[in-house]
């Protein structure tokens, strides 16, 4: 009995090999009927077009169901340098939503190689995962900007034929030229953080602050996020390549090599509070949770000790 469940099991999880139809017998003596189909969800409806609006999917479907189109696994890392170290291979998904809507599905790098064996047609299930939308051209001026996720686990579900007929890639809801430079100014503000000021105070700055971020106090779980393990373990500081970052990071004009640590810690928050939690745009910059500030501040120092605190924005100003 033990063998013929898991006969059973390889035939249910491989359907693109062994395909099922309706009346077939399986092992077990079981017919397949019709319900052997509908145990695999179909395809989140309006995902991509709800992420491309900026409106809240985690509440609308907080585990996506979406289809791959296509896949490509690409090592990317720092230009021309001799320092291979800094490569990363990353697989990037074309998915489909199921309305027919294409975006990018950026699988994390641990997950690459996994995501790298995945197949036009499989249906995949997102369990941990941000949505977020990006410039496509990878930064400068562009704010045609497009949705995506960047997905950290994910379980295949399925497969079934592609839809005949997909939608042509589909942009955001235009950002206005007011938007994009409020969203450049929050983050320009960070990064003029320990240059300076005439108004400076001494309260503008302060220590890097060690935090314990443990199951029962876990300052990342914040803004909606729940992290079960904590974001400096699951996405290490240290793993983080900054070319790469340089590349998506809007704000970043300089070479890597040309950075002050303090511009090195402002794009790596940039980073993480998009990636990790959606967080960019009018009036939604959010603090960076305090284990990840820490770590950051860690790995880029101020040689002063001195770091600019999270200063709100205040509701009144403009
Ligand atoms: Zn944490």
């Amino acid at each position: 009995m033990q063998n013929i469940r898991e006969l059973v099991e390889v035939i249910r999880s491989n359907p693109q090999i062994y395909h099922l139809r309706v009346g077939d017998h399986l092992p077990d003596g079981s017919i397949v009927d019709q319900d052997e189909d509908a145990k695999i969800p179909a395809p989140t409806t309006n995902y991509v077009k709800m992420i491309a609006a900026g409106q809240s999917v985690m509440e609308y479907a907080p585990t996506p169901v979406l289809q791959v189109v296509s896949k490509n696994m690409a090592l990317e890392g720092s230009t021309g340098g001799n320092n291979h170290t800094n490569m990363i291979h990353f697989t990037n998904l074309r998915v489909c939503d199921g309305s027919g809507d294409v975006m990018l599905a950026r699988l994390s790098m641990q997950i690459a190689h996994d995501g790298d064996k995945l197949k036009e047609g499989d249906i995949i299930q997102l369990n941990l995962f941000t949505p977020l939308t990006y410039p496509p051209s990878g930064g400068g001026g562009s704010h045609h900007r497009m949705p995506a996720v960047v997905v950290h686990t994910y379980t295949k579900i399925g497969y079934s034929a592609l839809p005949k007929e997909l939608n042509p890639p589909m942009h955001c809801i235009t950002m206005t030229q007011d938007e994009v430079d409020e969203c450049v100014r929050n983050e320009s503000q960070n990064l003029r953080g320990g240059e300076g000021g005439d108004d400076d105070e001494d309260d503008q700055y302060e220590r890097l602050v060690e935090v314990e971020c443990t199951a029962q106090n876990r300052c990342c779980s914040l803004y909606g996020i729940s992290q079960v393990v904590c974001v400096c373990e699951s996405d290490p500081v240290d793993k983080i390549d900054l070319e790469m970052v340089r590349r998506y990071c809007h704000f970043a004009t300089t070479d890597v090599s040309k950075m002050k640590d303090g511009w090195k810690r402002n794009m790596l928050y940039w980073w993480y509070m998009t990636n990790i939690y959606n967080i960019c745009g009018k009036d939604n910059r959010k603090e960076p949770p305090a284990c990840l500030t820490a770590a950051i501040r860690k790995k880029y120092p101020e040689p002063n000790g001195l770091y600019k605190r999270y200063v709100p924005k205040k509701k009144s100003r403009n």
